[in-house]
Formats: structure tokens, sequence, C-alpha cells
């Protein structure tokens, strides 16, 4: 065989076996898409100019993830007050999060990939008109509310009262010493505002999954859980509360103790949200975190049913996609 028969032969036969798999002649981002209509993930939890990331890298690492569709959440305005650190957690922590215009923005221009939250310091006087303002231009959930004040505050319950209004979820980072202090007072936010749906999220909540959790100082506990801490308990006994399995501290509460995690996510298949909260360029390998908790998921999940509710499905009917 000359050299372009051969060439022509092995053309032949590995377009043969791609149409075999059910591929065409693709791209590897090609066949990455086709496999992401096969099985969609909803991403709830990502942010713009996270760290300096630009927004085409961004979108580029959720397509890597396999992520379908992604909730953007802004930061509150940048301002100096006790509930930012003087301003020092300006950008949500101080990683440089975009606020509510940069968010929306990123969802006109990637439209149907992106969808966007409202957000604002949770104790400045205009915070209400301000997230009222942005829902009204089709924001589709509150946060991530990240600011030193305590959870049941006067200013946290007329936002709590806001979601309730506008049927979208609120989202709270909970970290002892820093944001939405008090977590032992939550509960009694999921009984006065039943109508509102809560989503906790970070190191303090995914640190009460442990009945034996005692010092709430300690925010990335490692080792054996004891079932039945009060993020269990209140995801079964409320049904306002839902749980985002984004950032370290969730990847470390499923990590930590495979054996729990698997009853975990049995036990609130309805109620767990996938989200990634990761800062890094590239959406694969041992530096992306979000693509380490879809990997913990899927092989944590004791079926593929309750995989696809934590994916997608549950994310799907609470914010009412398509
Ligand atoms: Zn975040
Ligand atoms: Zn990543």
């Amino acid at each position: 065989m000359n050299h372009i028969a051969s060439r022509r032969q092995f053309l032949a036969t590995t377009t043969g076996t791609m149409l075999a798999y059910g591929f065409s002649c693709s791209t590897s981002a090609d066949v990455k898409s086709q496999e992401a209509a096969r099985e969609p993930i909803i991403d709830i939890h990502q942010h713009t100019t996270y760290r300096q990331r630009s927004n085409e890298t961004l979108a580029a690492h959720q397509r890597a993830m396999g992520v379908t569709q992604t909730i953007l959440l802004p930061s509150g305005s940048t301002v100096r007050r006790p509930s930012t650190g003087d301003g020092k957690q300006n950008g949500l922590g101080g990683v440089g999060a975009g606020g509510n215009a940069s968010v929306a923005e990123m969802a006109r221009d990637f439209a149907g990939e992106f969808l966007f939250g409202g957000n604002e310091v949770t104790d400045l006087p205009e915070a209400k008109d301000t997230i009222e303002k942005q829902l009204k231009a089709g924001a589709i959930i509150i946060g991530e509310q990240k600011f030193g004040v305590q959870c049941d505050s006067r200013e946290s319950q007329m936002l709590y009262a806001l979601a309730a209004d506008y049927q979208v979820p609120i989202l709270l980072h909970f970290q002892h010493g820093a944001y939405n202090l008090g977590f032992e007072f939550l509960e009694k936010m999921l009984q006065k505002f039943p109508k509102t749906v809560f989503i906790g999220h970070a190191q303090t909540w995914w640190a009460n999954i442990d009945a034996n959790h005692k010092d709430q100082s300690v925010l990335y506990p490692r080792g054996a859980v004891t079932a039945g801490g009060i993020t269990d308990k209140l995801l079964s006994d409320y049904p306002n509360v839902y749980a985002d399995m984004s950032a370290g501290s969730g990847l470390n509460a499923l990590e930590r103790d495979e054996d729990h995690a698997r009853g975990f996510l049995e036990r609130h298949q309805n109620k767990i949200l996938y989200g990634s909260d990761c800062d890094d360029h590239l959406g694969v390998g041992p530096k992306c975190q979000g693509a380490k908790t879809i990997a913990a998921l899927r092989r944590l999940s004791s079926s593929k049913a309750i995989e696809r509710k934590i994916l997608y499905e549950n994310s799907k009917r609470l914010f009412r996609l398509s």
C-alpha cells in the first residue's frame, strides 16, 4: 500500500469506528457537548471575575466540567463597614467576585448557558431595593449572602421575606466567626419563614453534618461522621432547606467519611444541589475542585437516579429551568 492509500484506509477505519460509537467526525469539545446533552448538569454556584478569571475562561471551565447551565452569584456593593470587614471582605470574602451588573451581563452574553442572582450587603439600608431591582431584571436567586451579620438579624429577615415574595431561594454562606453568625438560630428562621427556600453552604453548614461536631471553630473537620448533626436534622425536618454541595467544605463533607456520605446522599437525595464555586481555569484535573465534587457525587450516589437528581433534576425543579 502506498502512503496515500494507507492514509485513506486509516481515515475510513477511524471514521467507521467513530460512527460505531455514535460520533461523527468530532473534535473532543463536540464529544464533550454530546455527553453533556445526554447528562446535563446544573451548577448553582459560580462567580464572575473570580480571582480575575475572564468570562470566556469561566465558560470554558464550566463546559470542561460537563456543566450545561450555571447560576452566577454576585457580590454586594463595595463598601467599608463592619459587615464587610471594613472593606477587606468585599467581592465575597475578598476573592474579587463580580456584582449584580457583572453577572447579568455574562448571562446576557451566554444566554441559556448562564443564569444569575441578585445580591447586596445584608445590612445596607438599600439592600432590599437593590436586590428587588435585580429580581425584576430576571435574577432567580438571592445570594451569595456572605456578610458579617447574624443569620437571624432584622436585615437578614427582610431578605428572607423578599425571597418568599419573589419565590426564589436565598443562598447563605455559614462560616463560624465570619459570615451569617449564629448558625444555631437558622432553625428558628426556617420556622418563621416557611415559604422561603434556604440553601445552606460553606464550612459551618457542612461541619455540622456530624452529631459530634462540638468545636465550631474547626471549619474543615476530618474523619468519621456520626449521622444526626444539626445540618442532617434540618434537612430531614424542614422542607424549605436545601444543601449546596459546592466548595472545599462540600467536597470535604463527602470525602471525610465515604460510608456516611452514601447514606447522607440517599437520605437527602431530593434536597442536595450540585455547585462548584471553584476558581481554577481548567475545569479538569487535580486543581479543579468542581470536577472532583462531580466525580465524588457519581462515586457515592447509590443509584444513577440519585446522581441525576443531585447533579441536575433537583435544581431544574427548584429553579424552574427548562
Ligand atoms: Zn461562592
Ligand atoms: Zn474548577
